[in-house]
């Protein structure tokens, strides 16, 4: 029996890159899974938060990491990160501008990235279990840590005043720059484009058209239909 052709996509980039757009859409065009990981150190960041742990605070954050549980929900072609009570937290709180302001911090620390790293990795699987035609995930690392064997990796960007600019119509009041200076200058998997990775800058593009640039870029042997 021939098994049937599975894509896995890996899309990095630094803030309000276009990366969740992008990739949501690719998802609901060709069935693929979506998986968000900076969904997944905003969950951390805010359980942490909640919690009163502090990054630095290593034993604290040690062992509340050896007891928080995240899980999945799959929904539609998104798949949700759940903490503890098994429901995924509100969007509102993930985006607010508390967890902005400190999620960088946990996610430069290498126990967090440590207790991320199996979680999103188990994501491919679940794809595959749920009869996705394959999976993309989008972070800062996804194509140089997480995934390094994807069948196609992208890096987007767009220059600073764009990036502010869509940051600002979503209502946020952060400044991209700041969280991407901390997300680049960081010793473990910092942010920035895999050695094969194509790099697009959609400065000036529309979300189809990079999802079309992105689409003539699939491997033809792995193109889901
Ligand atoms: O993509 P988003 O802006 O939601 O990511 C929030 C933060 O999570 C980033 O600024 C970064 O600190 C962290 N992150 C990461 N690695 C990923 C995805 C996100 O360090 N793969």
């Amino acid at each position: 029996m021939t098994k049937r052709p599975f894509l896995v996509i890996a899309v990095d980039g630094g803030a309000a890159s276009g990366k969740s757009s992008t990739s949501r859409e690719l998802a609901r065009r060709f069935n693929l899974l979506h998986v968000d990981t900076g969904a997944h150190y905003r969950a951390v960041a805010l359980a942490c938060h909640r919690a009163g742990i502090d990054p630095h605070d290593l034993e604290g954050l040690r062992d509340f990491l050896r007891r928080l549980r995240l899980g999945a929900r799959v929904d539609g072609h998104e798949s949700l990160v759940c903490l503890d009570d098994g429901e995924p937290p509100r969007l509102e709180d993930l985006r607010s501008e508390a967890v902005n302001a400190i999620v960088s911090g946990f996610a430069a620390e290498p126990l967090v990235r440590q207790s991320v790293k199996a979680y999103q990795r188990g994501q491919v699987e679940l794809a595959r279990s749920r009869g996705f035609s394959g999976i993309i995930m989008d972070g800062r690392d996804i194509g140089t840590v997480i995934l390094p064997d994807a069948d196609l990796k992208i890096f987007l960007t767009a220059d600073e005043a764009t990036r502010q600019k869509r940051r600002e119509l979503e209502g946020a009041s952060e400044t991209v720059s700041d969280r991407d200076r901390k997300d680049s200058s960081r010793a473990t998997a910092p942010l920035k484009p895999a050695s094969d990775a194509v790099i697009i800058d959609n400065s000036s593009l529309s979300l189809d058209e990079v999802v079309d640039r992105v689409a003539g870029l699939f491997p033809d042997n792995l193109r889901p239909s």
